[in-house]
């Protein structure tokens, strides 16, 4: 089973991933794989960082050659769970020739909400793990990384990524409608509140 999350940035899908993982899910997050690409100085390294450093979408020829190499190394018949992709319709319909997607989850969660996560955001730079400062601070007590900022959450780059998000979201909304397999779930609350809504869907833990 494959499905993919989407929503604003910091609505709540790297969180949501980490308690999926425990449901047997491999988490793909392209961010995660982009940015791994430019910490170990990659081919793609440069073209990355720019993109990154500006809020920009790294090109499709490079989202896609980086993810079909990792996807080579996970088994068949795992379930996936991708994350951060598709950003755009485009996207959208090149994974889908790539893999079957059963279920594509909206995370709903109003912009207020969304910079006072990103004000707060941690990432662990060994485990990927995201966190908040309102919980820990300095040292990831899960794996013992560092927790830093993502550069990316500053208030001009984030405002930048949504209206991204805004102007390119429906089409694919509407993709997944059409499939049949599209659901929306408010990811206001909590991370747990959402992974409730999710397993409902995905009747998780009633089979
Ligand atoms: P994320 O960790 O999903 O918030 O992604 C961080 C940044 O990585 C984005 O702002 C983009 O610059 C880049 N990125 C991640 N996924 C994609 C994608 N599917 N297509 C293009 N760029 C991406």
């Amino acid at each position: 089973m494959n499905i993919v999350l989407f929503g604003y940035p910091n609505s709540g899908k790297g969180s949501l991933s980490q308690k999926l993982i425990e449901c047997s899910f491999v988490h793909i997050s392209t961010g995660d794989l982009l940015r791994e690409e430019v910490k170990t100085n990659g081919n793609y390294a440069h073209i990355i960082k720019y993109a990154l450093d500006n809020g920009k979408f790294v090109d499709d020829l490079v989202v896609f050659d980086i993810l079909k190499k990792h996807l080579e190394l996970i088994p068949n018949n795992t379930n996936l769970l991708f994350d951060g992709i598709p950003r755009t319709i485009k996207q959208c319909i090149t994974l889908e020739n790539i893999i079957n997607i059963d279920f594509a989850f909206e995370l709903v969660c109003p912009k207020n909400i969304i910079f006072d996560r990103a004000k707060n955001r941690l990432v662990c730079d060994k485990c990927k793990r995201t966190t908040s400062k309102l919980v820990e601070n300095d040292f990831c007590s899960v794996c013992g990384g560092k927790l830093v900022s993502r550069l990316d959450d500053n208030i001009d780059l984030l405002t930048n990524r949504i209206l991204d998000y805004e102007s390119k979201i429906e089409p694919i909304r509407n993709y997944y409608i059409s499939k049949g397999i599209y659901h929306r779930v408010d990811a206001s609350v909590s991370v747990d509140f959402t992974l409730k809504q999710v397993k409902g869907v995905l009747n998780y833990g009633n089979n």
